[in-house]
């Protein structure tokens, strides 16, 4: 079997290593600690954050399909959020996430997802990918101590678009189409407090200020942690602002978020911040994975089709289709 190294342990490159495991020799390289790339979790003195993806709502009968086994093992469960739109800090949309529309979160924290996919595969976590080179017929993958890992037929990039183009040599043929795909940032600002605040809703889609998010995690399907508030910042105030201190940062968003949601979010007991360098991006057209067959390179993520968990999945389903006729 040809031997294939997936870097990225994120929604695309675990849905495509589980597609890819019975027709080629796979191994995945992750850099940090978690399965699960932005479908991300922390936790803190008994609080949690999911700091990265909301939830997910699926629209394609393959993702429905995909999300039965979990849905079933509790590992994905409805969130039934009272959700509210503000625009500034005034309520102007009210409706409860039914049936007729499933939003869904992993359980017992959106990490778990991750966790669960990786279970049959070899993935090698803590492994920062800084360098792909040539060797004959095969490429060798270096990490960032200089430790050659291994030898493969091919490498699949399953990480954001301009990483994609840091890795990649120049004869690359897909170089010029990925690195036109732009990935914005956003802030993550997780508070924990003593006491639950008294809020009517328990997710906030915020409109005309600097931040796009408030949720209320510990409402999330199976959380069994102490009461915290997530919130995001819009991506262009990230994107305005991402050279800036994190005390600078956390110190404006806690302001904004109190003005927001009309309650002083400063008494908060717990206080971290995320940066994401690249967190999203807006609807794409074109192709869905990028295939360099003489190369023996491909790359696949949401960038591909839209900054969701959905399109990350529907990036790799279509990468793994192409990449079984050339294998
Ligand atoms: C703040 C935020 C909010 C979001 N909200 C939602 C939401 O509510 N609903 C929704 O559907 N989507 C949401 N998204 C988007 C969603 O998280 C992504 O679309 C999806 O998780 C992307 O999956 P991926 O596998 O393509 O990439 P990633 O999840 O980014 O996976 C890439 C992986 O590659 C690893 N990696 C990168 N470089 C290297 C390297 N050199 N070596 C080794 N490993 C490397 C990274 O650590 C990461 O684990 C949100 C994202 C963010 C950041």
């Amino acid at each position: 079997m040809k031997r294939i190294a997936i870097i990225g342990a994120g929604m695309a490159g675990l849905t495509l290593a589980n597609e890819l495991k019975a027709f080629a020799d796979v191994q995945v390289y992750e850099k940090s600690r978690d399965y699960g790339g932005r479908m991300a979790t922390r936790c803190r003195n008994n609080y949690q954050f999911d700091h990265g993806a909301q939830f997910f709502i699926a629209k394609t009968p393959a993702f429905k399909e995909f999300l039965k086994p979990f849905i079933q093992k509790n590992l994905v469960a409805r969130w039934d959020a009272r959700f509210v739109e503000l625009t500034g800090n005034d309520v102007t949309y009210r409706w409860t996430w039914t049936d007729e529309v499933p939003h869904y979160a992993a359980a017992p924290s959106m990490n778990s997802l991750g966790e669960a996919m990786a279970k049959d595969l070899p993935v090698q976590l803590e492994t920062h990918i800084n360098e792909i080179k040539k060797n004959g017929q095969q490429w060798q993958l270096i990490d960032i101590e200089g430790k050659v890992l291994g030898s493969y037929e091919w490498v699949i990039l399953a990480i954001p678009a301009k990483q994609v183009i840091e890795l990649v040599p120049d004869e690359c043929k897909f170089n010029k189409d990925v690195a036109e795909k732009n990935m914005s940032a956003c802030y993550s600002l997780m508070l924990g407090f003593k006491e639950a605040l008294p809020l009517e809703w328990d997710a906030a889609l915020v409109k005309e200020t600097n931040i796009s998010w408030v949720c209320n995690n510990h409402s999330k399907p199976g959380r069994a942690n102490r009461y915290s508030l997530l919130i995001h910042s819009t991506n262009q105030w990230a994107e305005e602002n991402i050279e800036l201190d994190n005390e600078v940062v956390t110190k404006f968003l806690i302001q904004e978020t109190s003005a927001v949601i009309k309650q002083d979010v400063s008494v908060a007991e717990h206080i971290d911040l995320h940066r994401w360098r690249y967190a999203n991006i807006q609807k794409q057209y074109g192709d869905r994975s990028f295939i360099d067959n003489s190369n023996r390179l491909a790359a696949i993520g949401d960038w591909c089709i839209k900054g969701r968990i959905e399109s990350a999945f529907l990036s790799a389903l279509d990468g793994a289709t192409k990449l079984k006729q050339l294998l």
